[in-house]
């Protein structure tokens, strides 16, 4: 099918147009960091805002760079949730006008499934697999057993991994979203030069705590306030090396734990040039098949969001137009999705 695809759950507005949930014609993100940055991090109601400004210029240039008009599109997929509701019903809204006006079916995707199966949009993954997803809201590891078919092995007791990134990054004086700033900095460092703990590495379970990572950070500064500045570099790739070494190693105990031997790892802060070492470190060693995105379908895209909406659609699976945004929505929950069975 000739999807058209929709994302606003945050702070970027995306279009994409993609064929079959595989090939990807157009993919246009428009990015309100900058606006957001002003103030720290995102405010809930200028990101509603900040969508309804660009969606519309969105949606037109993701339908000229695939060189496709409204009328060939079969099919709409909106992210429904998880996110900020307001920003949602932006992207909500105009896939039901754009549905409504042409008479085409609907799906409402779950944006974490949609970082879960970016993957295919550049490489085949058998199932099952084990997946990480690391991002702003989320840190879970899951065991993928099919489309739609995903159990929840673990999760973030705290702040999720992109969330700890962001905070320490404030914590050090740098502009949000400090995820990839820490990266760059950390790319100098020695991350051996501070020893932070490595929560919960130890416990038995697939759950992670970032929380008392910052709060060491904090501690540590206190005691060494030359680290701010002199430091910087061994300070962020002593913190990356910590919350990457935590990541990898329970996604490793995940496999050992199941017998599954591929892992996909999904979400913003797969974008992190530390997470890519240490896990493809990780999947040499232990004989792992590894895929990760390349870091443009890492972040929040609207192509991600067409592979489940083709795969739902082709199933004859649709939403109503009574679709509303679910600002929580655990993926595996996924009978929650407001949408009639074939
Ligand atoms: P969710 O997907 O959980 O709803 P989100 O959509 O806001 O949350 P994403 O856009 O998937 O999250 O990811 C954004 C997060 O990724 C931010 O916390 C950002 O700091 C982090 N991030 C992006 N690039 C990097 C990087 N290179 N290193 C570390 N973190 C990064
Ligand atoms: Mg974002
Ligand atoms: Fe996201």
């Amino acid at each position: 099918m000739l999807l058209l695809a929709l994302e606003s759950s945050c702070d970027e507005t995306s279009a994409a147009v993609v064929r079959d949930g595989r090939t990807v014609l157009s993919n246009v993100i428009a990015s309100q960091i900058d606006v957001h940055a002003e103030y720290g991090g995102v405010v809930p109601e200028i990101a509603s805002r900040q969508h309804l400004e660009a969606v519309s210029l969105v949606v037109e240039q993701a339908l000229r760079d695939a060189g496709v008009s409204l009328l060939e599109l079969e099919g709409i997929a909106v992210t429904q949730g998880p996110g900020l509701a307001g920003a949602l019903l932006v992207g909500i809204s105009v896939a039901k006008g754009l549905a409504l006006g042409r008479r085409i079916p609907l799906v409402g995707v779950n944006h974490i499934e949609g970082h879960l199966l970016a993957v295919f949009l550049e490489t085949p993954v058998a199932f099952p697999f084990i997946a990480l997803a690391v991002s702003g809201g989320h840190s879970h590891l899951y065991r993928v057993d099919g489309i739609g078919r995903y159990t929840t092995l673990g999760q973030t007791v705290d702040d999720a991994a992109g969330e700890a990134f962001d905070k320490v990054a404030k914590l050090i004086g740098l502009p949000y979203p400090g995820g990839v700033a820490i990266d760059r900095l950390a790319a100098a460092g020695n991350p051996q030069a501070i020893k932070f703990p490595r929560p919960l590495i130890n416990d038995g379970s697939f759950n992670f705590s970032f929380s008392g990572l910052k709060t060491a950070v904090l501690t540590y500064l206190g005691k060494h306030p030359e680290a701010a500045t002199s430091g910087l570099n061994d300070l962020a790739a002593s913190f990356q090396a910590a919350v990457c070494d935590v990541l990898t190693r329970k996604t490793a105990a995940a496999v050992a734990a199941t017998g599954i031997k591929r892992v996909v790892v999904a979400g913003g802060v797969a974008c992190n040039s530390g997470l890519r070492r240490s896990m493809a470190a990780f999947a040499d060693q232990q004989g792992v098949e590894l895929a990760m995105p390349s870091p443009l379908l890492c972040s929040d895209n609207a192509a991600m969001i067409a592979v489940p909406g083709d795969y739902y659609l082709a199933r004859g699976y649709r939403s109503g137009f009574d679709l509303d945004a679910l600002p929580v929505w655990p993926l595996d929950r996924l009978s929650q999705r407001l949408m009639e069975a074939p």
